[in-house]
């Protein structure tokens, strides 16, 4: 099948790619003329595991194109994807300036039938916006679909290679049979592709993100509690996650949740509540935990520092908002820098994939801080530790190499990474979330 996918960054260039592994011929476009260039000289834009091998073999075999020219990148495609950014706009709601501007413009390319499926987060009722958008430039028949994505970035690939489910909504018979061929390849071990009507598949993805992140406040909440009364969140979350009720994943309390999907999605789900005056308590609790969740950790260095932490020197393990991933979009490691330089506070940081990123971010906004070549010279003199993000590589160090190079054996673990047994044995104060500081 010919497809094009318009905005190509971490869903678009994933989507595109992986579409293109199951034969189809695809075209990935975007108005970043500086991004286009670097795919087309072979250079992926964003960390994501499993990506380049996939992007190296369609881009060789020439399924996979790249290009900014609307009319050349939408020529002969019978399906066009969306995969556009719907940020906040200042009250809260998803901004659909994006997604509204690009459906204007394939409008005006459209010669024979068309799919338009919009993977982009969308409040409910934007497919009948998406179609009205269309219909106002053409006479062409085309169908809107609204097919939100679910992949998780650092699992990206395989998220969209074997999905969970592909939720479809709004087709028409003939959409319908169009969507199904071209996701068949993909759900051949039986996961389902589930056809609902458009506002539904709409509220799905704001409903499926707004529970993962209450699931995240909730266990935050509950592990600040257990520091409270003395008890170890550890035990509570293996002790709830044994009934099948509740399951075992995404109960690891931390120190705020991040990235570009569930602070956003939260946010437009709880304005469109109020829009239509069914207000989401839940989620604005949800929020608000989330916004203390991410001053936590500075909160504890302050506490154990007497409240002087001017000039003292710390260490930042983890800048991304997750692992496996560069996404620094609403990183808690962003909230918790600003909070330590403010006090004076010098920070030496490393990430596997995200600095580059991060001095960016942070040289607009004007705050200095120093990037290590490695996650060992970070440590170099600093008065603590502080982990932030929870790549892989930082869950079984040398740690008789950190307390040589530690001023002090100082941790503050935003991500509960060590056992602390183990911890007590190596002598180090450590103190991380939910559960009993060790001295
Ligand atoms: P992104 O910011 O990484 O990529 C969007 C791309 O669209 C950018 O490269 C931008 O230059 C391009 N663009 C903007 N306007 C354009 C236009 N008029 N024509 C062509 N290209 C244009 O965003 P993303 O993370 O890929 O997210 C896209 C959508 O998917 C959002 O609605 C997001 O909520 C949703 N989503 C994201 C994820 C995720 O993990 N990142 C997961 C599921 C859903």
């Amino acid at each position: 099948m010919k497809i094009s996918v318009i905005g190509t960054g971490y869903v678009g260039l994933v989507s595109g790619t992986c579409l293109a592994e199951k034969g189809n011929s695809v075209t990935c476009i975007d108005i970043d003329q500086n991004k286009i260039n670097k795919l087309k000289k072979g250079v992926i834009t964003i960390y994501e595991p499993g990506l380049e091998p996939l992007f190296k073999r369609n881009t060789n075999e020439n399924r996979l194109r790249f290009t900014t020219d609307y009319k050349q990148g939408l020529a002969g495609s019978g399906v066009i994807f969306l995969a556009l950014p719907t940020p906040p706009d200042e009250n809260g709601s998803a901004d659909l300036s994006y997604v509204l501007r690009a459906a204007k413009d394939i409008s005006k390319y459209l010669t024979e039938y068309t799919v338009i499926v919009n993977k982009s987060t969308v409040p409910v009722g934007t497919s009948k916006k998406i179609y009205e958008q269309v219909s106002k430039y053409t006479s062409v028949e085309f169908d809107v679909v609204a097919n939100p994505e679910f992949l998780r970035e650092g699992y990206a690939v395989q998220d969209f290679m074997k999905p969970d489910r592909i939720v479809i909504g709004g087709c028409s018979d003939r959409a319908l049979a169009i969507m199904k061929e071209l996701y068949e390849p993909f759900v051949r071990q039986g996961n389902t592709i589930i056809a609902m009507d458009a506002l539904s598949a709409e509220m799905t993805k704001y409903a499926a993100n707004s529970f993962l992140a209450t699931k995240i406040s909730f266990m935050n909440d509950i592990a600040n509690l257990c520091e409270r009364v003395g008890a170890n969140v550890d035990n509570v979350r293996l002790g709830i996650g044994a009934d099948e009720r509740i399951g075992k994943r995404f109960l690891f309390p931390g120190i705020g949740y991040g990235g570009s999907c569930f602070p956003k999605d939260v946010r437009a789900l709880i304005k469109t509540a109020a829009e239509y005056n069914r207000p989401l308590t839940i989620l604005k609790a949800v929020e608000q935990i989330n916004k203390k969740q991410k001053k936590i950790l500075p909160k504890k260095v302050f506490k154990y520092f007497n409240g002087d932490i001017a000039d003292k020197k710390f260490a930042i393990w983890g800048l991304s908002f997750k692992p496996d991933t560069d996404d620094m979009r609403e990183a808690p490691s962003l909230d918790i820098i600003k909070r330590l330089v403010k006090l004076d506070a010098k920070i030496v940081a490393y990430d596997p994939e995200a600095m580059d990123f991060t001095r960016k971010l942070l040289t607009e906004e004007g705050i200095n801080i120093d990037f290590a070549p490695d996650q060992y010279s970070a440590l170099e003199k600093a008065d603590a530790l502080l982990i932030v993000t929870d790549w892989s590589e930082f869950q079984n160090p040398d740690f008789l190499k950190i307390k040589k190079l530690l001023k002090k054996p100082v941790i503050f673990d935003g991500r509960n990474l060590y056992q602390l047994d183990k911890m007590k044995n190596e002598n180090f104060h450590y103190e991380s979330i939910g559960r009993p500081v060790v001295n």
